[in-house]
């Protein structure tokens, strides 16, 4: 077979990319080009956020470098003994595609992966090549994640901080007994100690110098990580445990969880677990409130049945069915911390209601404007205009928000 297209690569390395978690450029520093000088910026007009229905991030030029790897990780689809079509970037391909996209503004950055070619060094080794020459040679000031490569050297990694927004080191499944036994060429320890290098980096770069000089920015929008779910018979308990460590041990700013997807080629041999996107968001849930909405990992878990969450209503509801004794809440008068746990009530209403309520007494159609989901908080408040009266306790309270039963099919 003659050689590919940059198409055909594209093609091909933009859908092997798709199992990677990636972000926004949320968190970033600023960085534009509007005063002329450079080219591209992480914020500004005619940059279009886009999200897929997954609620990723497609804003940003996904891809890997190469989908050729010497390693053999059975959930991946690249490993070296599944039999996908094979394409690799050059250097410079990758670097023209992301200038040529972020020209057209089909893009506002670089979401850049890779398998692992001859060695972990020479494949982080191009991967800053990129970064770099981009950076330095095409004044690029859009956003770059690179994912960086655990085994590679420590001057790699921290070579890559000084041009990537954001790095992130795979923590790849949620027990180091997985890892172990999935991906047998991976060291738990290692990938640990690579997240540990990057912190450490990051506060290095943060502080002057004692004569006042400011170090090089290092990866200014953090390190993320992604967790594969559904690989493993690992429940939610553990996973969301694990993904709390890895926030307070390595200053993380997200854990992506990222459902395993049984792999296309009929190699493939683990088994799907669960419904993968549902557990997926589910997570992110739970994440989210344990990390901004004061709460305990064992109360999330709790209502759910062997440490699992429960798939057919969000956590913060399973939590409030489970706790019915504590609600309903007075909104005019709780504290910040009760209102958090109303169901329907994020952090924005939150505020708003706790702003509000200090110059006048709030009324049901005061909170639907502040943007509350009084669909999902009518059960649990109290407020002028409105009291649920027996709802709070009805038997069938749980039926009016869970998906109604489905006949399983028996072929
Ligand atoms: S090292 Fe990465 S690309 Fe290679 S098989 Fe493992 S997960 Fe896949």
């Amino acid at each position: 077979m003659g050689q590919k297209t940059l198409e055909q690569k594209l093609a091909i390395l933009s859908d092997a990319a798709k199992y990677d978690a990636s972000c926004a450029s949320s968190g970033t520093a600023r960085r534009d080009s509007r005063d002329g000088k450079g080219l591209g910026s992480t914020e500004g007009s005619g940059i279009c956020h886009a999200y897929a229905p997954d609620g990723r991030c497609i804003s940003l030029l996904k891809i890997l470098m190469t989908n050729f790897c010497i390693y053999d990780c059975a959930y991946c689809v690249n490993r070296v003994s599944s039999n996908v079509e094979r394409a690799r970037f050059s250097v410079d391909e990758v670097v023209t595609l992301t200038l040529e996209f972020y020209r057209r503004n089909y893009i506002e950055g670089l979401f850049l992966s890779s398998g692992i070619i001859r060695s972990p060094d020479t494949t982080m080794a191009d991967m800053v090549r990129i970064a770099r020459t981009l950076r330095e040679e095409h004044n690029f000031r859009g956003y770059i994640h690179l994912k960086t490569i655990p085994d590679a050297s420590p001057e790699l990694i921290e070579e890559a901080g000084l041009y990537a927004d954001r790095l992130s080191v795979n923590i790849e499944l949620p027990t180091d007994a997985s890892v172990r036994s999935y991906a047998p060429e991976k060291d738990p320890a290692t990938i640990r100690k690579a997240m540990a290098q990057v912190r450490l980096k990051k506060e290095e770069h943060r502080d002057r110098s004692h004569t006042g000089k400011r170090p090089r920015r290092f990866a200014p929008a953090g390190q993320s990580t992604q967790m594969i779910v559904g690989a493993d018979a690992s429940d939610d308990l553990a996973i969301l445990g694990n993904a709390r460590r890895l926030y307070s041990s390595y200053g993380l700013k997200r854990v992506y969880y990222s459902s395993f997807s049984p792999i296309p080629d009929s190699s493939s041999a683990l088994p799907l677990i669960r419904p993968p996107l549902q557990r997926e968001h589910r997570l992110y849930q739970a994440d989210w409130l344990l990390r901004f909405y004061g709460f305990e990992l064992e109360e999330l878990t709790a209502p759910a049945r062997e440490g699992m969450l429960d798939l057919d209503i969000d956590p913060k509801l399973a939590w409030a069915l489970a706790n019915r004794a504590r609600f309903p809440v007075d909104v005019n008068r709780a504290e910040r911390e009760t209102l958090l746990r109303v169901p329907g009530f994020g952090t924005k209403t939150v505020n708003r209601i706790l702003t509000t309520r200090r110059f006048r007494t709030l009324r049901y159609d005061d909170v639907v404007r502040m943007g509350a989901n009084m669909k999902q908080a009518r059960p649990f408040v109290t407020l002028g205009g409105w009291t649920p009266g027996s709802l709070t306790d009805s038997a069938d309270l749980r039926s009016r928000f869970a998906p109604p039963p489905e006949q399983l099919r028996l072929l």
